[in-house]
């Protein structure tokens, strides 16, 4: 990033949302369940799967925890009606994981079990550093009586390695990517080197355990790693899939396609599109230019 862009990085929050909204059109898919699945409906006619986030996180009550719980049941009946090849992802505290575990627990439960008699599937987002611990123990409590769900992993905190060797005996379903919130460095790594080694020496592990993995990047490099590991051991594209978020790098997208692995792309969309379209400024490096011309116009 260069220094504007990190100053304009720091300001996001004073630039009005009209603008924050025309810069992060890209990345959200409108705010209907109807949008978002025009565009999955649009990525699956060239062979990409897609997994669908309703924008929404930490809310207050748990009447919103059902509303939400709710919102995914119709999300998923959709997508069974329309016959496409799409998941979902959700967050749980969105579920009511900071107002009441339990009925946190509860929801999911029961969007996983209607996920299961559609024959779909249901994977838990990893937020900041404050949810790993509940995120996880709920996913161990889940995987009891449910296969079709999945968890999150993020390559930059110093706890991972350690909560996959955890995890080990279920050989869960993973998406790891190498984490967006911003944390303590006593949690997380801040050099990208060693994030970028982590993410290569977990993604090795996931893999060889038997694992299928997600592998969520943007970056060339780990792509690389990938399809060394992918390579080295000898893995069938049904092992794993690249996953991508919508928006970003059409041109990577469609090499790792062309070299003939699965990819999905994760599509949010929804009325609460405002936290997360800041959070996919904050890490893009073309940022300044994209909020100057947008002012611009
Ligand atoms: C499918 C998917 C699901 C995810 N789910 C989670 C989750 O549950 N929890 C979580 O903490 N994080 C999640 N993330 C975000 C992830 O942790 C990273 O913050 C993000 O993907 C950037 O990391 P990178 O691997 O692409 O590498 P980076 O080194 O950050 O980026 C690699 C390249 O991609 C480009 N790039 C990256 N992001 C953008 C962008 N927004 N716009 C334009 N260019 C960009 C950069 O310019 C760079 O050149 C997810 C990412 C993906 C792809």
């Amino acid at each position: 990033m260069t220094l504007l862009d990190r100053a304009i990085a720091r300001t996001l929050p004073l630039v009005p949302k009209g603008i924050v909204r025309r810069v992060a059109n890209r990345y959200i898919a409108g705010e209907t369940v109807d949008e978002a699945l025009d565009v999955v409906a649009g990525l699956n006619q060239g062979g990409i799967r897609a997994t669908l986030d309703i924008l929404g996180e930490h809310i207050h009550n748990l009447d919103q925890a059902r509303r939400a719980a709710t919102g995914y049941v119709g999300l998923l009946d959709e997508i069974a009606r329309r016959k496409l090849d799409a998941n979902i992802s959700i967050k749980l505290t969105q579920l009511g994981l900071k107002v009441d575990p339990p009925t946190c627990f509860d929801l999911t439960t029961q969007l996983i079990g209607h996920a299961n008699e559609l024959k779909n599937f249901v994977r838990i987002d990893m937020e900041d550093s404050s949810c790993t611990t509940d995120t996880l123990q709920i996913y161990r409590q889940l995987r009891r009586d449910h296969s079709n769900v999945g968890v999150v992993i993020q390559a930059y905190l110093r706890r991972t390695v350690n909560d996959v060797c955890a995890l080990e005996d279920l050989r869960p379903n993973y998406r790891l990517c190498k984490g967006v919130y911003v944390e303590p460095r006593e949690v997380s790594y801040r050099d990208m080197r060693v994030i970028n080694r982590n993410y290569a020496y977990i993604l090795e592990k996931l893999l060889r355990n038997g694992s299928y993995v997600g592998i969520a990047t943007h970056d060339e490099l780990m792509v690389w790693e990938a399809f060394r590991i992918i390579r080295d051991l000898r893995l069938p594209p049904t092992a794993y899939e690249f996953q991508m978020l919508l928006g970003v790098d059409e041109q990577l997208r469609d090499i790792i396609r062309a070299a003939g692995h699965h990819l999905r792309v994760y599509i949010p969309f929804g009325r609460d599109w405002y936290a997360y379209s800041v959070r996919r400024l904050r890490e893009n490096p073309r940022l300044a230019g994209y909020v100057f011309k947008a002012m611009l116009k």
